[in-house]
């Protein structure tokens, strides 16, 4: 047992090393320390927590915590780097019911039924908002988790007068707040029920609502969406620490959808509520060329020649795992005095960063790795992009096509430069399901084949 006040400063501490550890995470040199400081924090909370002055059945706490540590570290190491979205979406989800949780339990609490008059109502209205949220994070997770996967289909569900309907549930959830922080004892259990089922609702036509190119926005924003369920689960235990926590991933997540909708070119409550004004009809504009094919030993000539090449990753790479090789490729190409850079676009992959991760992981220089703009900047002075399991981020229709779905997303302009190799297995189009018009520019040869078999002939070409 320790006392309040050990416990209260525990938490500082805790929620200062998460602060730093989100202020490391901001940068790849810094990123290893930071994930360190969580770790600590992270510890220190729980650890903090279990030893308080109100907390009994110990040997109960400690046995979940070794069980899920087990499944957490088993599921941690199975995932493949190309699951990763989902495994995120479907923790969000788990905040977002333990919200909802915390909030039945709270209301049923003999301490709230205590409470002052002043200060019941406003515990319920903490109870009623961190239930919502917590609702909306559960379900809207779960479907996020589906596209993600597969198991439901990416194209939004728009259906008319969408908007109208979730307004006016929303006004229903208003009202049985109301009649909620009115009602005696646990008499709004009712209000409570209705609501949660509402709430649970809304969360998936949200996301039901949602596809396509803007799936990055939603694993963002279901992220900042589990902070504010966590920090509404704070009010209702009255944790200082649970507040602090929510609302650094709340606000964390926030920040870095509306970054990716600027990223995108998308309004951000468009996006959140799901194709708020034009939906974009998916029917592509006639591409005018022909496609034409290479050979390994075609490219590794052109490579030899070529003197300013950058290299384009997408998700192809992350399911081939094909960082490692690349990694080999660019220290030959180097060496023999060339110029070589990544382009990264914001949305590349499956999760923010994913790019960024997996070239890290293969330990390619951060300061050969340029974010779009960069690239772009220079792309007509580059003799040869590789495009590597990339697909929809290098799409010139998103820039020309209105009824393209990811009209208006800006793009890596690889056309701009002598010459493009796209590498991928097949025509397939990418997540967005549009075809792509580089493909068959004049300047743009693919080279058919699996990311990773295709970098290794080329290495071994060279
Ligand atoms: P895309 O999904 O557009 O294209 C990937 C391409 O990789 C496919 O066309 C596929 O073609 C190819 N590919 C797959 N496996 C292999 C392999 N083993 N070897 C070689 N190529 C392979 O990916 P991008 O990275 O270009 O774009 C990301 C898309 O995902 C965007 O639409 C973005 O909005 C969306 N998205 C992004 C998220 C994020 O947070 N970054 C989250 C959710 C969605 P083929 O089958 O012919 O090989």
């Amino acid at each position: 047992m320790i006392s309040t006040q050990i416990q209260t400063a525990a938490y500082l501490f805790a929620g200062i090393l998460f602060i730093l550890s989100l202020g490391g995470l901001s940068s790849q040199e810094s990123a290893k320390r930071g994930v360190y400081y969580g770790i600590i924090g992270m510890f220190i909370a729980i650890v903090s927590t279990i030893l308080g002055k109100d907390v009994n059945g110990h040997i109960y706490i400690v046995v979940a915590i070794a069980i899920a540590s087990v499944i957490g570290i088993v599921v941690a190491r199975k995932v493949q780097m190309t699951a990763m979205p989902q495994l995120v979406a479907i923790l969000h989800s788990f905040v977002g019911l333990a919200a909802v949780l915390v909030g039945f339990g709270s209301y049923m609490d003999p301490h709230t039924l205590a409470l002052s008059d002043s200060e019941r109502t406003i515990h319920l209205v903490e109870v009623f908002i961190g239930v919502f949220i917590g609702a909306i994070t559960f379900t809207g997770s779960i479907v996020a988790w589906g596209k993600l996967d597969g198991k439901i289909r990416s194209k939004p569900l728009l259906y008319p007068g969408r908007h109208i309907v979730n307004i006016i549930l929303v006004i229903i959830s208003i009202i049985l707040g109301v009649l909620f922080t009115m009602a005696p004892g646990t008499d709004g259990m009712l209000y409570l029920y209705i609501m949660t089922a509402i709430a649970a609702f809304i969360g998936v036509m949200l996301v039901m609502a949602i596809g396509g190119a803007d799936m990055p926005v939603v694993v963002s924003m279901l992220n900042s969406y589990s902070g504010w369920a966590a920090a509404a689960a704070g009010f209702m235990l009255g944790n200082d620490l649970l507040i602090i926590t929510g609302a650094l991933v709340g606000s964390s997540g926030a920040i870095l959808s509306i970054i990716m909708c600027e990223a995108m070119n998308r309004s951000f409550l468009s996006v959140i509520f799901g194709g708020f004004g034009d939906a974009p009809v998916a029917t592509s504009e006639e591409i005018e060329g022909e496609v034409t094919s290479t050979t390994h030993e075609e490219v590794a000539e052109m490579l030899k020649e070529a003197e300013n090449i950058v290299i384009v990753p997408g998700y192809g790479m992350a399911v081939a795992k094909a960082q490692y090789p690349i990694h080999d490729l660019v220290e030959n190409l180097q060496k023999e005095g060339k110029k070589v850079t990544f382009g990264i676009h914001p949305v590349a992959g499956r999760l923010p960063g994913h790019m960024n991760v997996l070239l890290a992981e293969a330990n390619v220089s951060y300061d050969i790795v340029l974010e779009m703009d960069e690239v772009n900047e220079f792309m007509d002075d580059v003799d040869v992009v590789m495009v590597i399991g990339a697909n929809d981020i290098v799409n010139p229709g998103a820039l020309t096509d209105p009824s393209s779905p990811i009209y208006g997303m800006p793009v890596i302009e690889v056309w701009r430069a002598k010459k493009v190799i796209v590498m991928k297995r097949s025509m397939a189009t990418g997540y967005a399901g549009v075809q792509n018009p580089l493909f068959f520019k004049e300047n743009t040869d693919m080279l058919y084949g699996d990311a990773k078999d295709s970098v290794n002939k080329l290495l071994s070409e060279m």
